[in-house]
């Protein structure tokens, strides 16, 4: 940014003149391009960040010099200039240097009608924005004599006939509005920095309304919602500003393929010059521009034109036509698309336009939205999507029975969780929408009610709609947008793919998850969390025979049952990602995500094992542990049960040779999880490798199998180089190691995270945003000493983090090989890591030359 003392307040906007968005703004700068561009521009004078606070404050500046190459009489037009438009600011004032004597010589020149409306309308203007009238007071005042006494009456002042005093009353109340805290909050919501200035440009009317040909209209030369080239936009005779353009406002069609009369049929001097004007605009400032025009008694004047405006969708398609038509390099189209703005394309979303009638709010666990009648258990969920009846299944929190409904559901909305919570991760991994930790709900599963945050009841059967992605439940229907995976989006994904420098690879745990991941494009599974594969009806069970067998012999039965599911897995998978690289994780369930709760589920559990209730109630309460999550699981199993992962391993090698026969050979990747100790690798590693040989031999296909470490305890973390020394790779679970890193657990976080983060203890959910001062220290201790101890050492993360762009830059700051995150955010991960390799290789990056 400019100093202040080498920068006069205001400059005329001339080809020439010494004008930046840091000290102007966007729009002036945005003006003096336009002019260069000999667009129709009336004059115009820009005034500095600095000059409109000085002019807020009161102090003086040099208004004449300002007004000189305004000639006397001629009405003036204040816009706000902010450095980025997405800032926002106070709106456009017209008709500034109206007054009395004035409006009677425009009664002799526009008429009656168009003199009062101009006087009237800035009357008005002038009371309620600089003195904070009451703008009822004007409403139903037709006569200017009646706005002047009203004027008078309202501001205890005589309306100021002075044009210079005019202006500076209206830019003094409008640097005043950019500073009121709402609109301070608003645009820091939008990423202005604290001390954003607000700059002004001051333009000479045109003024729209007359005896000929007048009007005003905008006009861009894309369909905002595809994206796709179309001319649109609207134009309103006999009218000034754009709220003259508002819906349902008197409006001329633009193109004369609409029915009914239209500018080009009407005026086709000025359509042509439009269009010419809109095609310049593309090519000189490399963007779809939205012009603002007025016509006066024929002649076209070009006030303003900003970037137009567009949903996600057609941002794609019109940095990707860019591209096609050679006004941009496609580096910097992937760098014109936000990575989160994908999100929207790849899931329904809710009309943001249309009305919301929220009851409950929670953490916007996995995007997209859907509407369905409320259940609130996995069988009334099976028992609607029996009768293709789509359902939200409520629950306080979710366990692994409840993947049936989820899988029956259309979106899930529980009480309990957090992030990284059962609920949260499953439901990412299906692509269904779901919000979890809506403390505010109560729900009461006898009833089959719940009372929503404002005290609202629901019952089994209403319908509602869940928001994923603003983590809201909505009452009824809400209207839908759908996805769109069109040409473009995968024309410029893959600009992003040839861009980037990290792998992206797939979190999936099924066959069809892993369909979903090839689709997206990802580079491989990076976690296949191979205890979801038994979280379907009938396998469940036979994982909690596991759990709960006795004897050796009793284990070995069962997993002489599981071994051929297993197989028969993993020959999918491989099949599925076709060569790629999978990486299987070995179990790791924590025991309470497969033992039934309450004394439906126990009488399930007796039926199902053909055991006696008391039985298996005495077993489960044996099983129960205090904090299950630090309790048996991960490696732990593997360590004290190594029969488990033996069948597991063998399962892999063998669907190993059967998918080599086909083709290529495939090269499995096989993770130990919840690692702590460089002893637990080495003991399971010596099975695995045992077993390996067993399958060669028996198959006669010789193989090779790579060894994982999940990295997620930070004893790990701090052991790696030990660690590393037994492992062809680390991957870095950051769920758990977040986890435990801060003591949070991951299931229960939701209930005080809000809190936390409206407090400011956390700036942000660590489970959803990788904490890296904390966590991340501990990330960059175990890549060091692995890598230190074993250089060729692959470098990865897994967790839920590793779809999130400041993750994404960490790992490639680190040099990690690849991140992985669930197949939907594939894309997003893809783009994300394009942006920052491009920008690391520009340096200075121009992320968007239009403000
Ligand atoms: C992790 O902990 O980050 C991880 C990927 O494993 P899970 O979420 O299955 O515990
Ligand atoms: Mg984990």
């Amino acid at each position: 940014m400019q100093k202040h003392a080498e920068i006069a307040d205001f400059v005329e906007v001339t080809p020439t003149a010494s004008i930046a968005a840091g000290s102007h703004g966007g729009r002036a700068k945005c003006l003096q391009r336009l002019v260069r561009l000999d667009f129709p521009i009336p004059k115009t004078v820009a005034l500095t960040f600095h000059a409109v606070r000085k002019i807020a404050t009161g102090e003086a500046i040099a208004v004449e010099k300002l007004l000189a190459p305004f000639p006397d009489g001629t009405l003036l037009s204040v816009r706000p200039s902010a450095e980025s438009a997405d800032w926002g600011g106070p709106t456009a004032v017209l008709n500034i240097g109206v007054n009395s004597a004035r409006h009677s010589e425009l009664v002799q020149s526009h008429g009656k009608a168009a003199a009062d409306e101009i006087f009237r309308r800035f009357i008005r203007t002038l009371a309620v924005e600089a003195h904070g009238a009451d703008p009822g007071a004007f409403t139903e005042l037709d006569r200017v004599e009646d706005c002047l006494l009203t004027f008078e009456e309202e501001t205890g002042e005589a309306f100021p006939d002075d044009r210079a005093a005019q202006l500076i009353a209206i830019m003094a109340a409008m640097g005043k509005a950019w500073d009121a805290t709402s609109a301070r909050l608003l645009r820091q919501a939008k990423g202005a920095p604290e001390d954003a200035g607000l700059g002004l440009v001051v333009q000479a009317m045109a003024l729209g309304l007359g005896p000929e040909e007048s009007g005003t209209g905008i006009v861009q030369f894309i369909d905002p919602k595809t994206g796709k080239a179309e001319i649109t936009g609207a134009y309103r005779r006999q009218a000034q500003g754009r709220d003259a353009l508002r819906p349902g406002s008197k409006t001329l069609a633009l193109t004369k393929d609409a029915a009914g009369a239209s500018l080009e049929e009407d005026c086709p001097e000025v359509f042509s010059k439009l269009r010419y004007f809109g095609d310049v605009a593309r090519i000189r400032l490399r963007e779809e521009m939205q012009i603002e025009f007025t016509v006066e008694a024929g002649q076209l004047a070009i006030l303003d034109a900003i970037k137009a405006d567009r949903t996600a969708r057609a941002n794609v398609r019109v940095a990707v036509s860019l591209v096609n038509s050679g006004v941009i390099p496609k580096d910097e189209a992937v760098l014109r698309v936000p990575p989160h703005g994908l999100i929207d394309l790849l899931h329904r979303q809710v009309d943001e336009t249309a009305p919301r009638d929220r009851f409950a709010k929670g953490i916007a666990a996995s995007p997209g939205a859907a509407t369905g009648r409320i259940v609130f258990s996995s069988t009334a969920a099976q028992a609607s999507a029996a009768r293709e009846e789509p359902c939200v299944l409520v629950r306080r929190e979710t366990t692994p029975e409840d993947i049936r409904g989820m899988h029956a559901s259309v979106a899930v909305l529980t009480e309990r969780g957090g992030m990284t919570s059962h609920a949260a991760v499953i439901a990412r991994g299906l692509g269904l929408p779901c919000v979890v930790g809506a403390s505010g709900l109560r729900i009461d599963r006898a009833a089959r009610t719940v009372i929503g945050d404002d005290g609202r009841i629901w019952r089994e059967g209403d319908t509602v709609t869940i928001d994923g992605s603003q983590g809201e439940a909505l009452a009824g229907e809400s209207e839908l947008l759908e996805p769109v995976l069109d040409d473009a989006f995968q024309t410029l994904l893959g600009w992003a793919d040839a861009a980037r420098d990290i792998g992206v690879r797939a979190n999936a745990d099924t066959p069809s998850d892993a369909m979903t991941a090839r689709a997206f494009k990802a580079e491989g599974l990076g976690l296949c969390r191979t205890e979801h594969m038994f979280f379907e009806n009938d396998r469940m069970n036979v994982m909690r025979e596991m759990i709960f067998a006795r004897t050796a012999e009793d284990r070995s039965q069962v997993l002489r049952r599981l071994m051929p599911m297993q197989r028969a897995d993993f020959i999918a998978l491989f099949d599925a990602m076709r060569g790629q690289p999978v990486s299987i994780r070995l179990f790791d369930p924590p025991l309470h995500e497969f033992l039934p709760v309450g004394a439906h589920g126990l009488k399930e559990l007796s039926d199902a094992l053909d055991l006696p209730l008391d039985v298996v109630t005495r077993r489960v309460e044996a099983l129960a542990e205090f904090n299950p999550m630090l309790g048996m699981r991960g490696v732990r199993l593997g360590i004290t049960t190594p029969e488990i992962y033996d069948v597991q391993a063998r399962a892999i090698f063998e669907a190993t040779a059967k998918a080599s026969e086909a083709g290529a050979p495939v090269v499995p990747e096989v993770m130990i999880p919840l690692v702590s100790a460089k002893r637990e690798v080495e003991l399971v590693k010596s099975r695995i490798d045992a077993m390996a040989d067993a399958v060669r031999e028996e198959t006669g296909t010789d193989f090779d199998y790579r060894l994982g470490v999940m990295v997620e305890t930070p004893r790990a973390c701090l052991r790696a180089d030990e660690i590393a020394q037994h492992a062809d790779f680390l991957s870095f679970g950051t769920n758990d190691l977040t986890q435990m890193t801060y003591g949070l657990s991951r299931d229960d976080a939701g209930r005080f995270m809000g809190t936390y983060v409206q407090k400011g203890v956390f700036p942000e959910d660590p489970f959803h945003r990788l904490d890296l001062e904390g966590v991340g220290e501990l990330l960059r201790i175990a890549a060091e000493r692995g890598r230190a101890s074993k250089g060729g050492v692959t470098l990865a993360l897994c967790g839920e983090h590793g779809g999130d762009i400041e993750a994404i830059a960490f790992c490639r700051h680190f040099g990690f090989d690849y991140v992985s995150c669930s197949p939907f955010r594939v894309p997003v991960a893809r783009l994300a890591a394009a942006h920052l390799a491009i920008i690391d290789r520009r340096q200075a990056p121009e992320l968007d030359p239009i403000t």
